[in-house]
């Protein structure tokens, strides 16, 4: 075929997973016919339609085998056999025909990419299929004058390093070179290859590649979908001729399990300074920037040479032969079928539409060997002159020397690996591992027998990886063995040298004593402090990253449906009991959906907290809920937002959730160079994700304001209370109400009976956002943001220094006329108005700091702080009025209950609940000054 060969592009979409089914979501995928692939928005209903080379429908219609394989019901239905029919049959014949080929599967973490690529249990993926397949078709062709050689390569691509999976030899700082050839291109230098002779062998070097990305991903504390794996296999067929000499017909396979695609969402990483600092994913960015270069000059016209960046990032160095030159390409792009990934899926779908229009440029790699030595001979001896003549014109840099040595090099390797026979290759890789082929079936054996501990991943896919054996006697967990005893190493976050005992008294009885009082140690979700028993199924937590499951093979009741996903909810659920009855699990939607962030966000901040500990960072973080009301909207969900003090600088900021991921990556990063032993891992502030400036605005907290008084035309001018998110009462804010004409005069005396009258009116109202008092010290500047009625925008205070801040807001909102929904807003709403400010460090001004802290309940608002300053006289009898008027009907002050919900540890809960208590008792007080009063529920 030759030149212009469009990659093939298959789309596939899995069932529901667990979360999808708990949370009922809904179907947003239909596949009409076997190209043809739809979304629908499930906001607008509106359709998108994509068609491409496929489109798997694996969503349902089928039924599970006794040995587990996934079987069609219908001929809809897409499972493993087809689509290695559809995709890895082509693959092999390709190999045969001596193309490169490239497979590589797309989409956000969870979609299937893996399932796909190299598939679970009895559901092989096409790299297992290939690859057994390709030795069964070696074994039906064996001739006299062939030969046949596999080789295969295992790498893993994070924070633009490559880490060789083949090796157990740690990594060399920074990572494996990324070297460019003349002619072949780019390649990793050092990389592991191992020649391979049957397909046990292939599938124990994959295996054993997959326990060395498990081991990383613990100890570095990484995240296993921020990395793109990539399994290589080089086949070579060389034949000798009747009339002398050999020729080969080589073929690479790249075979690329990407990097989990969601993106950042935009709005969590707005303001932040670090943005652009930390690149969440260089290599998936760049790609998709190819992708889109290579799409773009395809459907120029004219022959318009574009420059393609692969150079920017290493997977696109050393995918570029796989997206524009030399290979027969596939991509798998694996997409969820529920609405809640919506967004996500679109944006794969797009990605993959794009691919579709790529061309590569695949010819058959075939040479003479002779002439190829002889060509590489010549080569080699121009190298070596051109070396000893100071580069091509004499008078090249010391760098440029270094190139021709390590092409020169690299050329030599490459003629001693051609000299070198089959036999040679493979009876060396076997002095290597003497004795090492049974170790498989070893260990199976062992599990049968003794008890273990076997790993649990966020990724299915690194699941059950890690096993440790549990022998009669006394054996250490920890991350430095010390005595010649029994030992477990685990090593990375939290994990002391000296961490847990685990006791076997022969009996297989096997018990757990912390070396430390102060570990957090889990069994089943719940702390353990002094020595315990383990039980069958007992999933342990050691800290950092160590999760495990015990089995005692000798006993009964094994459970394989263990999951990282229940076990980590079981941890959280227990975090979450410290929300008492206010607790969620109300089993509703937005209760499932809050669960489950909470879930997936406290292992989260408990590592953050765990590398601020280990990189000398004094900042602490917490997850605190956050209501609607306290970002000041009058709807929408409860989010999980991030507390971070400085304790240092005695500040506190609150991130968003997207915020923290975005920080959190830039903190296992700074974790892993200092693991790594990088210098310069100590970053200054300013790159420090760890770190934020004072001067960031924050938001502080937020105040309740009752409208009801403008639905009667009465104005007030009243104080409210400040409270921030821990439901303390920080001070006091004044604010005035004012129903005006049109033209902006104060209506006065104008009141109405019922807020029904309003309606029709052509009405303005008044919002004055007047002062605030008592706000806390550390509060350097501060202004206060709203959104009224129908306003579209955030409406915000002027920003004002110190702490009894005089905003001197006014804004007038018109309505032209009043409608029965605003005068329901008005009659039943509350405006919620948040608090907004920067913050002075512990240190700076102190000495005027150190006087009024005096008196004034210290730097802290603890409290028993009493608030300060000047209460304006309010409108008593037009109050009184109001609030009769009012009576009877349901002002709701739950809103300012459920303002915060704090989840903690246990030493802070004391403090919440009395705070809540305060919180409440603040409008209770208020309620009997005259103003409103809350019905009881
Ligand atoms: P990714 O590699 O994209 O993060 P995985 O391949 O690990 O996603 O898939 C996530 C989970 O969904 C796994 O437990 C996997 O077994 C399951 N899964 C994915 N695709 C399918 C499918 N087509 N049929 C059944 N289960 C699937
Ligand atoms: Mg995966």
């Amino acid at each position: 075929m030759g030149k212009g060969d469009s990659i093939i592009v298959a789309v596939r979409v899995r069932p529901f997973n667990d979360r999808e089914t708990k949370r009922n979501c809904k179907l947003v995928i239909e596949m009409p016919d076997e190209e043809t692939t739809v979304i629908r928005d499930p906001k607008t209903n509106e359709e998108k339609r994509f068609t491409y080379d496929h489109s798997y429908w694996s969503h349902d219609g089928f039924s599970e085998k006794k040995n587990g394989y996934f079987e069609p019901e219908n001929a809809h239905y897409a499972d493993q056999k087809r689509v290695f029919e559809d995709l890895g049959r082509g693959v092999l014949a390709n190999a045969w025909a001596g193309y490169n080929c490239s497979l590589f599967a797309y989409g956000q973490t969870g979609s299937g990419k893996s399932y796909s690529i190299v598939g679970f249990k009895n559901n092989k993926g096409i790299v297992p299929i290939v690859c057994e397949e390709l030795f069964k078709q070696i074994a039906d062709n064996k001739k006299k004058n062939m030969q046949f050689e596999v080789f295969v390569s295992m790498m893993e691509i994070y924070c633009e390093k490559v880490r060789d999976l083949l090796t157990s030899t740690p990594p060399p700082k920074g990572g494996l070179k990324v070297r460019e050839h003349p002619k072949n291109g780019f390649y990793v230098e050092n990389l592991t290859t191992v020649p391979v002779n049957s397909f046990k062998e292939i599938e124990a070097k994959i295996e054993e590649g997959t326990k060395q990305r498990t081991i990383a991903a613990t100890q570095m504390n990484a995240t296993s979908s921020r990395a793109h794996t990539i399994v290589k296999i080089t086949f070579n067929q060389k034949s000798s001729k009747q009339a002398g000499g050999t020729s080969m017909k080589k073929s690479e396979i790249n075979l690329v399990d990407l990097a989990g695609s969601e993106r950042q969402s935009a709005a969590g990483t707005e303001g932040d300074r670090l943005k652009e600092g930390i690149v969440i994913n260089q290599s998936l960015t760049t790609l998709g920037r190819v992708i889109k270069a290579l799409h773009d000059s395809q459907k120029a016209k004219g022959g318009k040479k574009m420059q393609i960046p692969y150079r920017d990032s290493v997977l696109t160095c050393l995918l570029k032969n796989a997206l524009g030159g030399n290979s027969k390409t596939i991509m798998i792009a694996a997409i969820s079928p529920a609405d809640i990934n919506f967004e996500e899926t679109l944006s794969t779908l797009r990605f993959a539409d794009r691919a579709k229009s790529i061309k590569t440029n695949a010819v058959v790699n075939e040479n003479q060997t002779e002439r190829a030595l002889r060509e590489l001979r010549e080569e080699n001896l121009r190298l070596q002159s051109q070396i000893q003549g100071g580069g091509a014109t004499g008078d090249a840099s010391n760098e440029e020397i270094e190139k021709l040595r390590r092409q020169l090099a690299e050329n030599q390797k490459e003629m001693e690996e051609m000299e070198k026979s089959w036999q040679q290759k493979i009876a060396e890789e076997a002095a290597k591992h003497a004795g090492g082929a049974s170790e498989k079936a070893e260990m199976e054996a062992k599990k049968r027998k003794m008890c273990h501990l076997w790993n649990l991943n966020e990724d299915p896919a690194l699941t059950n990886v890690i096993v440790h054996f549990i022998p009669v006697g006394e054996t250490v967990v920890g991350n430095k063995p010390t005595s010649s005893g029994n030992f477990i190493q685990m090593s990375g976050l939290s994990i002391l040298q000296q961490h847990v005992v685990l006791k076997n008294d022969g009996n297989n009885q096997v018990t757990l004593n912390p070396c430390s009082e102060d570990l957090d140690i889990f069994i089943n979700g719940k702390p353990v402090h002094g020595e315990t028993q383990l039980q069958q199924n007992d999933r342990v937590f050691f800290g950092g990253n160590h999760l495990y499951v015990f089995n005692n093979p000798t006993k009964k009741g094994i459970k394989t449906d263990i999951t990282y996903d229940t076990a980590q909810a079981e941890i959280a659920q227990n975090h979450a009991a410290a929300l008492g009855n206010r607790g969620i699990g109300g089993g509703s939607k937005r209760d499932l959906i809050l669960e489950e962030e909470l879930m997936s966000t406290l292992p989260l901040v408990q590592r953050a907290n765990a590398m601020a500990t280990e990189l000398g960072r004094n900042v602490k973080f917490e997850i605190v809920l956050v209501s609607p009301e306290m970002r000041g909207l009058t709807s929408g969900l409860t989010e999980i937002w991030i507390k971070v003090h400085n304790i240092s600088e005695d500040t506190y900021f609150l991130w968003e959730k997207s915020r923290f991921m975005n920080r959190y990556y830039g903190m296992q990063e700074m974790y892993e160079a200092k693991q790594d032993g990088s210098d310069g891992w100590n970053m200054p502030k300013e790159r420090d994700p760890f770190y934020e400036p004072p001067d960031s605005p924050v938001f502080i907290a937020s105040s309740v304001v009752f409208l009801q008084s403008l639905a009667y035309l009465i104005d007030v001018e009243e104080q409210f209370p400040i409270v921030d998110l821990s439901g303390q009462e920080i001070g006091l804010l004044t604010v005035g109400l004012s129903p005006c004409s049109t033209t902006g005069k104060e209506l006065r005396g104008e009141y109405v009976e019922n807020p029904s009258q309003l309606i029709g009116k052509n009405i303005a109202f008044k919002v004055k956002v007047i002062s605030a008092v008592g706000l806390p010290r550390r509060i350097l500047k501060s202004n206060c943001k709203y959104r009224f009625f129908g306003s579209k925008k955030m409406t915000t205070t002027p920003t004002v220094s110190g702490n009894t801040p005089s905003y001197g807001h006014e804004e007038t909102f018109q309505f032209k006329p009043v409608t029965k929904e605003f005068a329901d807003y008005l009659a039943n709403s509350n405006l919620y108005i948040t608090f907004w400010g920067t913050q002075r460090p512990r240190g700076a001004n102190s000495r005027r700091n150190s006087v009024s802290t005096i008196g004034s309940g210290g730097a802290r608002e603890g409290p028993n702080r009493t608030v300060r300053g000047a209460v304006k006289p309010r409108r008593v009898e037009k109050l009184v009025q109001n609030a009769k008027s009012a009576e009877n009907r349901n002002i709701s002050v739950k809103a300012l209950e459920t303002v915060l919900k704090g989840v903690d540890d246990n030493e802070n809960r004391k403090t919440r609940k009395q705070s809540m208590k305060k919180a409440s008792s603040t409008t209770a007080i208020k309620s009997r000054s005259g103003s409103k009063k809350p019905k009881a529920k």
